[in-house]
């Protein structure tokens, strides 16, 4: 569903989800309950579900929900493959 900016004589900015046609052209301010006035805005639609979308969604959502780091980087619990077996190489250090 796309996006409508509503504004109220106070000045107080939001934004609220219709679907396409079903925007009212007021809607009351959930701040001060005066009706607030629909702007018209920029349509994201290009955007919405590309590449750059996602992107930009995850860049958002990294400042309050970081990934968290939960062991050391390169390193997996499976033992070690054995690549040969020559004897000499078992002398060899191991990581
Ligand atoms: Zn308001």
């Amino acid at each position: 569903m796309p996006l409508y900016e509503f504004r109220c004589p106070e000045g107080t900015t939001f934004e609220a989800s219709f679907p396409m046609g079903q925007a009212p052209a007021e809607l009351a301010c959930a701040q001060c309950g005066e009706p607030a006035g629909r702007r018209i805005s920029a349509p994201r639609l290009s955007v919405a579900g590309s590449a750059a979308f996602g992107l930009i969604d995850s860049t958002l959502r990294s400042a309050h929900e970081p990934e968290v780091v939960t062991g050391l980087p390169g390193r997996s619990r499976r033992p070690a493959t054995r690549y040969t077996t020559h004897p000499l190489h078992q002398k060899l250090p191991r990581d």
